[in-house]
């Protein structure tokens, strides 16, 4: 039992030992009956700390990512939050991709910078730029692979090879990819963070997020003489239980459930995304097509190499430019307008001022010309028939 598919279904998802249910209960509970002080049944005390439905969840999301192990979060900026504040001190310094998840860049710029913790944004895709903005106190690479909305595509056995050499974790969020596609474990990567409010997820009925890490140790400076752990998952753990962001019963249900399909759907997605990518390469009103599928993406043989596919999302910018862009993410009909992705339903947005609002005027800002696609599930003539005629209207 070690294909993905196989451990998608079954990883974590054993039946229920008491009455031989298929599918786990949900155990929608706070707190477990103890047999005698402090004597637990099955380990279980609060649901802060564990809860049956998340831990089958976890193990689930860790088989498929190869790691050592997982922890589901309300959402996938409670997963980043925990992870950052569980590795970084005051004084800190954070490399961060510049083409990222615009609440990434939020998080880190003005939620953690009152804590004393610096960060540069780079292009990920770019050795060089990344080794350029390491220091001395760069405890993090944090990269995004491919990355949002430009679908650039970074090297991480490169990344993970220079985060080392810095004494710094590389950390990959793996959402866009998931982990059917890639798995950045595998290429030396110590923690993969998801959004699994996304693909894992896959039917956008439900917000959460998850890290998983790789089995190594990590010290961090004691704080008040109180050092919370030696290994990345202690510490991880640590605050997943002290700070509670944790994910709920029924939302680790939705998740564990959408994840079981994860290969069926990526493949779908992202036959889909081919062709849909190739067919907007011919249209003239497009100026460039940004999917690491076609031959001239610029990461694309790095692509070839490192994933098992090119994914289900595709941007792309609009010959006419900003207004052109605008109209034409508001024209669509099946492709609805609307932040976040990765669900069966196809979704667009107007980068500039929706996912990425938040960098808008910086320098991180999006081209306002550029439109990005989620790819859905639905049947291939549907999408190109709504595509051109919001193309037309
Ligand atoms: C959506 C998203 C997040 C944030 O996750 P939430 O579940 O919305 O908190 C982080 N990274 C990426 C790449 C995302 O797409």
């Amino acid at each position: 039992m070690s294909g993905f598919t196989t451990l998608a279904v079954h990883a974590g998802q054993e039946p229920d030992r008491l009455t031989g249910a298929v599918i786990p209960p949900i155990y929608q509970t706070s707190t477990f009956v103890q047999d005698g002080i402090n004597v637990l049944r099955d380990g279980h005390e609060y649901s802060r700390g564990s809860n049956p439905t998340r831990n089958g969840f976890e193990q689930q999301l860790c088989a498929l990512e190869k790691g050592a192990s997982g922890f589901a979060f309300a959402s996938g900026i409670a997963a980043e939050d925990a992870l950052l504040r569980a590795v970084l001190r005051p004084g800190d310094h954070v490399v961060l991709g510049a083409d990222g998840y615009g609440g990434t860049n939020r998080l880190v710029s003005r939620v953690l910078a009152p804590w004393q913790v610096q960060h540069t944004a780079v292009d990920v895709t770019d050795l060089d730029a990344v080794r350029g903005a390491a220091t001395a106190r760069t405890r993090l690479v944090w990269v995004e692979t491919p990355t949002n909305p430009l679908l650039g595509i970074a090297d991480l056995a490169g990344l993970a090879e220079l985060a080392h050499e810095y004494g710094a974790l590389l950390v990959v969020d793996n959402t866009f990819a998931s982990p059917y596609l890639q798995r950045p474990l595998e290429f030396g990567a110590d923690a993969a963070v998801h959004s699994t409010t996304k693909y894992v997820g896959g039917h956008s009925d439900v917000l959460g997020g998850a890290v998983v890490v790789a089995d190594r140790e990590w010290h961090v400076e004691a704080v008040n003489g109180f050092s919370p752990g030696s290994t990345l998952a202690e510490l991880v753990a640590f605050q997943q239980f002290a700070a509670g962001a944790v994910a709920g019963p029924q939302d680790t249900y939705l998740a564990a459930r959408g994840l079981k399909t994860l290969a069926l759907r990526m493949e779908r997605h992202q036959h889909n995304a081919g062709q849909i990518a190739q067919w907007l390469t011919q249209r003239p009103e497009v100026s460039q097509v940004f999917y690491p599928g076609l031959p001239d993406h610029p990461g694309h043989e790095l692509a070839a190499r490192q994933m098992d596919g090119f994914g289900g999302m595709i941007s792309f910018r609009l010959r006419a430019g900003e207004a052109a862009a605008r109209r034409f993410a508001e024209s669509t009909q099946m492709y609805k307008l609307s932040v976040s992705l990765g669900g069966v339903e196809s979704l667009i947005c107007w980068p500039s001022q929706m996912t990425h609002g938040c960098v808008a005027g910086t320098e991180n800002a999006v081209p306002t010309d550029l439109v990005r696609l989620s790819v859905g599930i639905e049947d291939v003539e549907d999408h190109l028939e709504d595509l051109e005629l919001a193309f037309t209207s």
